[in-house]
């Protein structure tokens, strides 16, 4: 089976690992020691913090049908929130805003559930092999071979 190597763990690389898994092998390496990347969520009780994005909207149709299915789940909730702005423009977001729930990086550990993630791995170069791509980390250690 064709080996797929996919690094980081963000938005991105969970949503293409979630796709390519159904018909490839797929691994993702993410360097820090959760799922998300910008989609994060700071705890300190009894409170939490979406400090990287607050919301996201979705234009296309594809995407929309990705959030419908993830609203159905309980994982997205529409945000109905107040938004002033400072610079005086008055720019309104007509889009709906959407919000992982209970937070931001939530839809995140949701993705990666099922996939195979390793993390604390930061990746630094990729060697060409007679067989495929070797993954290096930042010690100079390998971490498989990959299409
Ligand atoms: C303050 C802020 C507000 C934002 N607001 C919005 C918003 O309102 N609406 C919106 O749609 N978007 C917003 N964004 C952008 C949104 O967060 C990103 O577009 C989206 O989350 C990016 O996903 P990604 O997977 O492409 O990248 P990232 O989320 O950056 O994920 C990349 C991942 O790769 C890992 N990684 C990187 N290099 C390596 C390596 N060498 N080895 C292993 N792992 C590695 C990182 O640790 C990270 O987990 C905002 C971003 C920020 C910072």
């Amino acid at each position: 089976m064709t080996r797929i190597a996919i690094i980081g763990a963000g938005l991105s690389g969970l949503v293409a690992a979630e796709s390519l898994s159904k018909r490839f092998d797929v691994q993702i390496f993410e360097k820090s020691r959760g799922a998300g990347g910008r989609m994060a969520t700071r705890r300190a009780e009894p409170y939490a913090f979406d400090h990287g994005a607050q919301y996201f909207t979705a234009k296309s149709e594809a995407f929309r049908d990705f959030v419908t299915e993830y609203k159905e789940a309980g994982l997205v909730e529409e945000w109905r929130c107040r938004t002033i702005s400072l610079n005086g423009s008055n720019r309104e977001i007509r889009r709906p805003m959407f919000v992982a729930s209970p937070s931001m990086n939530s839809l995140a550990k949701d993705l990666a559930r099922g996939l195979k993630v390793k993390y604390r791995i930061q990746i630094s170069a990729l060697k060409r092999d007679p067989v495929g791509w070797v993954l290096l980390d930042s010690t100079g250690a390998e971490h498989g071979v990959f299409d």
